[in-house]
This record gives C-alpha cells, structure tokens and sequence, in this order.
C-alpha cells in the first residue's frame, strides 16, 4: 500500500482526547513546533487541556457521545481550525477504525495505524486467528465465527475449565467472565453478552483456557511507513483491580533476558503480520513461565511513560515523526534498557467505598516536584472540577531509578508526599501497594489487589502525640498567617503580645471516635503542649504546605491542610484526617440521618420534580441524580413542606451533600 497519502508532514495538530493524556500530547507537539488543538465538550470548558493548547474548540455536551466520541464533530473541528493530522489519545475513538478512515477521508494524517490494520488487530477474534498463523503463541482457546451455544458449550469442554469468556470487542475488562464449571458457562454468557452489547455494540465471544495465578506482560511496539518496526522492550502490569491496571512497571521483575527477548521477538512477529505502522502494544497473559497472545492494542497505552523512561525516547515524538512519514530514527540494536520505571494510576476514587469514583472541585492539589526520577504527568490543576462523565482517572506518577527497588521508593515517596484534596483519591492505597512486602517482591498475580484488599484499604491509624500537637500547631500557625494577612491585626500594627501565662484547650476527634483534649500553654517563656499528664516543649515555623514542628527538641516536617474545621495532616506516621472540636465556633452536629435529603454517591442532578414551598406527601419525588449512569429519585423523607431546594439542574454533587430540606407537617 502507498503509505505517502497515508503519512505527511504537518505543522497543526488536533488532539482528539482529554484530560492528562491532551496535555501530554500536547507538550511534545508544542516542543516540536507544531501548532496545538484541543477540542473539548461543555463540562471540559475550564480543563487543563484547553489552557495548554495553543486553540480550543467547543464539540458540544458532556456526554462523549455528544463531543468526544462524536466524529463529525471532530472531523468538523479539524477543518474549523485548519488542523491538519488528529492525535486520538486512549480510549475514546483511539481505535476505531472508521474514525481513522473518516479522518483519511477528509484529507487529514491519523496518528496511528491505518483503518485497515485496526481493523485486522482490533478484533481479539481476527487478531488471534492472524497471530496463529504467524506463529505467536496463543492461549489455547476458540475463536471461531460461530456463536450459538452449543458451539461454545463443546469448545469450552475441549479447552477445559476454568475458562475466560472474553467479548471479542472488548476492552478495560468488560465483558470478561471467569467459568469454572460447566454449568456456569451458559448464564456466563448471556451476561458478558449482554455487557459487551451495550458497551461496544458487539456481543461476539471469545472463549480462553484461564491461565491461573496469571501475569499481564505486554511489548511496546512502533512501527514506521518504511517497514521498519522496533520493539522497545516489555512492561509488566500484573497488578489489576478488575482487569483494569493500577500499577505498571518496565522491564518486568519476572523475566530473565532470554525470556524478554523471545517475548519482544514473538511481539514483533505479531505486528509485522500486519506491516504495523505507529505505537501499539502487544499484550499477553503469562503463567511466570511461558506467554501467550491475548490481544493488541493499536494505540498509545496509558503506561507508555515506563517505557519512555527505561529508553530515553518520547514515544509522542517517534509516533508524530511517524506520522510525518519519516523512517524510525535508530535501529533495534540501538534501543537500549536502562534502569527500572514504575507508574501509579492517581484515580478520584474510594478505595474504601468499593472504588466509587469521587467528582466535584479539587480544593488542594499539591504534588511532588518532577525530581529525583520523578514524574507526573497531570490532567487536572488545583481548582479544577472532576465531572462524572470520564473516567476518574487525575494524573500517572512515574518514578525511574537504576533498580527496582529505589524506583518502588521514590514512587512511594512521591505519592506520600503528594496532597490531593476535595475529592477522594486513591493515593493512599497505591502507598499500601507500594509498600507492601508481596509487591517488593513480585509474588504477585492479577488477582492479587482483589485478595489482598482489606490491607490495602486499612483505615488510617489512630492520630498520637505527635498528630494532635501538630494539629494544634496546624491551627496556631493559620490563625498567625490570617493575622498577618489583616490590616488591621493586633499582631502586626501594634506588635501585640499577649502577657503573662495563657492556656487554650482544643479537642479533635478522627470521624465518630472519642474526642482527644490537648492543651496550649502560651504567652511569656517558652509554649508547652499538654496531653493528659504529658508536657512537650512546643515550637512551630510555618513554611510553604505546612511546617516544622519541634516537640522536646525533636522537630519533624508536616503537611497541613485547613478547611474550616477539618485538618489534613500528614506526618511521618502517616496521613490524618482530623476534625477540629471547636468548643466556640457554633458547632453544629451534621448527621447525614435517614431524614436527610442528600446525594448517596456523587452524581449529577437531573431534574428537579418539586417547588420550593410544596406541600409534599411522605415518598413524594423531589428531586432526580444520575449517579453512575443510573437515575435514581430521592423523595421526601416524611410528610411536609419543601422548605428548600438548594441545588439545580446540571449541578454535580459529591456524596452526602444536602439538596433539598423538607419541614415535617405540623411544625
Ligand atoms: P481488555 O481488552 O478488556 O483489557 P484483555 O484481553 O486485555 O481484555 O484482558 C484483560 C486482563 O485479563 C489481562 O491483563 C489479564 O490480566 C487477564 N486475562 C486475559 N486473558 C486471560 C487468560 N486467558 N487467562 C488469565 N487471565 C487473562
């Protein structure tokens, strides 16, 4: 095929995505001097993406089939901007084969393979049956066109249980089920059918002997318009939660060299069975001896940055340079492995609520520098809105060093320093990942999150000493800061002091625990803090993120986040989430009770079904959220008056926020 209508240069590029893979794009495309083009939908008006890029362009509503998945929007987009190639990301249109033929049609370069190869490799079906004849080892499995039942009863008894039900179509782990005996085989079916229909439009199967206890182990491939294709080495992304990547390292810890280089070597053979051009990545299960071929991605992956950091090569270069038609700039030999990288996937999400993605306003978002073989690549700022329409997915922190372990520590350095507020992340689980003894020595298998889940998501422990006198110290140095911050402050204008011996008592308590009583002594001489029949000497320097505090001569660092009265601590024990018992500041008790009228989850408001002022019968609708895609209708709790709505249409809401409050009848 002629490849040169195909692959050109060009000097403005379209960035068909969001979030931190756009700003990613982005940066690399700017340094090559290209002109940059986002493309957003109304929820993404403020997004990170939009700043960065040179032109912004409005596709249309929040939901991705209305603005991102939307391809004449974004083919329209392109000719509105005189963009002239489309970078597509992961994930939304990344491998949809008539995107990049509509693309082609209208005259503009698709960064990544042809219509055609997606087609040939975008199937788990069709690319098994090429990689068979190209000789890549396959998991023994059925992949045939024929789909009634039958057929797949006798080809799962032939393969022999436990099998893995895959939609052919699929992709981030939906429409997957796990068989182990016959008898479960047939409602197996019927519901990854039923997922993989809704999902991709697609219900067709795949059936796979289930390699146990199995490693995910994949090779980054690029392949350019000349011919040559390159394997730049393997990652290992074996630690999953529900077939979906958490953790991603390279080289992997599990091979030896020989078994890389037949594993690279298989990868190659699989991409050259279709003269694959662009980045694209051939996946496969491994059972920690042999690899097997599940599928192939054509696209850039979300881990991409562990290769780029074990190689020294920017694969969003190599794949514009590609796209330029230019020839691969070294040869295999020249593509050297240097050290080891490891990512975490920062998610807006709670680990401890099952993984329920967190939305609304990220009031604090302070991470580490890019340092010491750190790196971050972001799509969200301080400020910014995460909306329950994309996945939840903030920023990948990726730390490189000359060994896996330093490149562990620095990774969980990183994430321990890192203060993300506002929403819930997942942080603090991808630290007990980091940091448990299993990881550090890669006994590990993609089952290995789901068994080990209650470690991991173990509730913060207990604050001590160290945690409330920081607290106090917390508050102490903000009420100094907002001092000075005021015109009119007795602290500046005078250089008042308060004289003579001075006490000031505080209480915190984490959640519904216990109250803990601490007491400030202050004024002439030097302060104490006193904790039950304890006295420490107590000292505090306020600097950027928090301060030093010096407690009987030892002083420690501490992050510290104030929002009313809840504090944010982080300590060398760990992180804290304290509330501030302030015995003068009209505390109220808010209980989220049975009565009140509030989100469950985070979600969005769809429709408000009552007025202000309505007299309301008990179950009455008040109001309706989407949460999770699913519309769900809160009533009103007890017969009443709807005293007030105090949200409106299109309002994201976080969970336990109060949306309405009904007055019961009679009073
Ligand atoms: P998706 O495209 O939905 O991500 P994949 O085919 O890539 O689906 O599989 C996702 C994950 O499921 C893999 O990373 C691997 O951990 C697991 N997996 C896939 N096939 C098998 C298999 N035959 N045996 C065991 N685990 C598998």
């Amino acid at each position: 095929m002629d490849h040169s209508k195909l692959y050109r240069r060009f000097r403005t590029l379209l960035i068909a995505n969001r979030g931190e893979i756009a700003c990613r794009v982005i940066r690399t495309a700017r340094a090559m001097g290209l002109r940059t083009v986002a493309v957003y939908s109304e929820a993404d008006r403020d997004a990170m993406h939009v700043a960065l890029a040179d032109e912004a362009l409005l596709l249309g509503p929040a939901r991705a089939r209305d603005s991102y998945l939307n391809v004449e929007r974004l083919i329209d987009a392109a000719r509105k901007t005189g963009a002239e190639a489309v970078h597509p990301g992961y994930g939304f249109l990344s491998e949809n084969a008539e995107f990049a033929r509509a693309c082609f049609d209208a005259g503009l370069v698709f960064v990544g393979p042809t219509a055609g190869m997606m087609t040939a490799m975008g199937s788990k079906s069709g690319s098994k049956e090429l990689m068979e004849k190209a000789g890549v080892p396959l998991v023994p499995g059925y992949h045939g066109e024929a789909q009634d039942e039958a057929t797949l009863s006798k080809a799962a008894d032939k393969i022999g249980f436990p099998i893995l039900v895959k939609a052919s179509a699929g992709g981030g782990g939906r429409g997957m089920r796990i068989v182990r005996s016959a008898d479960e085989l047939s409602p197996a079916i019927v519901s990854a059918k039923r997922e993989a229909k809704a999902a991709f439009g697609d219900d067709r199967m795949l059936i796979e002997k289930y390699v146990d206890n199995p490693r995910h182990i994949e090779v980054q491939i690029i392949g350019d318009s000349h011919g040559n294709l390159l394997s730049l080495f393997e990652r290992e992304c074996t630690l999953q939660r529900r077939h979906q990547k958490v953790i991603e390292e390279a080289p992997s810890p599990t091979l030896n060299p020989a078994q890389r280089e037949a594993v690279c070597a298989a990868a190659r053979k699989a991409a050259g069975a279709v003269n694959y051009v662009g980045a694209g990545t051939i996946e496969f299960v491994s059972d920690g001896k042999d690899v097997f071929f599940i599928e192939m991605n054509t696209r850039l992956q979300v881990e991409h940055p562990v290769t780029e950091l074990i190689t020294g090569i920017d694969l969003v270069e190599w794949q514009l340079r590609v796209a330029f038609g230019e020839a691969l700039p070294l040869k295999q030999d020249e593509i050297k492995l240097n050290g080891h990288a490891v990512e975490a996937r920062v998610y807006a999400e709670n680990p401890t609520k099952n993984f329920m993605p967190s939305v609304g306003r990220i009031s604090t978002w302070r991470l580490p520098a890019e340092t010491g073989g750190l790196r971050i690549d972001a799509g969200y700022r301080e400020g910014d809105t995460v909306s329950p329409y994309y996945d939840a997915m903030l920023a990948k922190m990726i730390a490189w060093a000359p060994t896996r372990d330093v490149a562990i520590e620095r990774l969980n350095r990183g994430l321990e320093e890192s203060d993300v507020r506002g929403i819930v992340t997942n942080i603090p689980f991808l630290s007990a990942l980091m940091t448990h003894p299993k990881v550090r020595t890669n006994a590990i298998d993609t089952g290995f999150i789901e068994r080990e889940l209650a470690v991991l998501t173990q509730a913060a422990p207990a604050p001590a000493e160290l945690e409330l006198c920081a607290a106090v110290a917390a508050i102490v140095n903000d009420e100094r800061q907002a001092a000075q911050e005021g015109a009119n402050s007795p602290w500046q204008t005078f250089g008042w002091q308060p004289v003579g011996r001075r006490q000031r008592s505080f209480a915190f308590r984490v959640g519904h625990g216990p109250e803990q009583k601490i007491v400030l002594n202050y004024g002439s001489g030097p302060s104490t803090l006193v904790i039950g029949e304890r006295e420490l000497a107590f000292a505090t320097v306020a600097k950027d993120g928090g301060f030093d505090l010096t407690l009987d001569g030892v002083k420690s660092s501490v992050a510290a986040v104030i929002a009313g009265h809840e504090l944010y601590l982080r300590t060398r024990n760990g992180r804290f989430d304290l509330h501030w018992v302030d015995p003068f500041g009209g505390e109220s008790e808010e209980h989220i009770g049975e009565d009140k009228i509030a989100a469950p989850l985070p979600g969005t408001v769809v429709a408000v079904l009552a007025e202000e002022g309505a007299k309301l019968e008990k179950g009455a609708p008040i109001l309706t959220l989407e949460v999770m895609k699913m519309e769900q209708t809160l009533r009103a709790p007890y017969a009443g008056v709807l005293k007030s709505i105090k949200c409106k249409v299109g309002d994201i809401v976080q969970e336990g926020v109060e949306l309405a409050v009904v007055d019961p009848a009679g009073e």
